[in-house]
């Protein structure tokens, strides 16, 4: 199957709302240019390195999203351009992107990436220290950033039960910090290849698919 053909029979599933982030990652830019000649606007990926040279080869009106897990030092190289960081996990990480956004004079879009998965590998907030840290007000002070909403993974596995019910946390997450921010906090970033239509039911707006349009990925 061709590019254009997988992302045309993933659209046609996707309900009104929700935004197809592809994830061109470990693909090379004639895959993204492909995708782009159908139409396609919004990519993820998540190697800064991979990030800044795809966006300087490729047409400007790209909107690139950082998913992948992002280090302090990295941030400078995308602050420019980045249109959606899906994956902030620490206050650090965010005082760094704040900084970084306003030496650029822009306001840079973020999500908070939330640990719901069983696995202890993956990155993200662990939900009571998010909820302390949203509570404390400090993000109130960081006016070069806008919090969008919240990003996560479900556990790895074949269970589409426990799939579900962390995509439910997600979601009740989302819900339970909403009061807490303006009504720019309007994005629950989850679904990948093989659970988008789970996360869709559950309430996801903006899926990150990468495989089941680019094909797999080689590393
Ligand atoms: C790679 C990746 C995806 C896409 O995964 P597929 O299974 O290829 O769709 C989505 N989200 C994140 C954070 C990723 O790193």
């Amino acid at each position: 199957m061709s590019v254009t053909s997988n992302l045309q029979t993933i659209r046609a599933t996707l309900p009104e709302g929700v935004t197809l982030v592809a994830v061109s990652k470990f693909h090379p830019s004639e895959a993204i240019a492909e995708a782009y000649e159908a139409g396609q606007r919004v990519f993820g990926e998540s190697r800064v390195q991979e990030l800044v040279a795809k966006q300087q080869m490729l047409p400007a009106d790209i909107e690139w999203h950082m998913i992948g897990h992002l280090q302090t030092n990295k941030v400078r190289a995308i602050a420019p351009f980045v249109s959606l960081i899906h994956s902030v996990d620490s206050a650090r990480l965010l005082e760094c992107i704040n900084r970084e956004a306003e030496r650029c004079g822009r306001v840079i879009d973020c999500l908070l990436e939330v640990h719901v998965a069983r696995e202890h590998t993956k990155s993200g907030w662990e939900i009571t220290e998010l909820q302390e840290f949203v509570a404390s007000g400090a993000i109130g002070e960081l006016k070069n950033i806008r919090i969008r909403g919240i990003m996560g993974m479900a556990t790895f596995t074949e269970n589409m039960d426990v799939v579900r019910s962390d995509f439910e946390r997600l979601a009740a997450i989302k819900r339970e910090l909403e009061p807490m921010f303006d009504s720019n906090f309007d994005t629950l970033s989850m679904g990948m290849s093989d659970d988008y239509p789970i996360a869709i039911q559950c309430g996801s707006t903006m899926v990150r698919v990468g495989s089941s349009i680019f094909g797999q990925r080689t590393y």
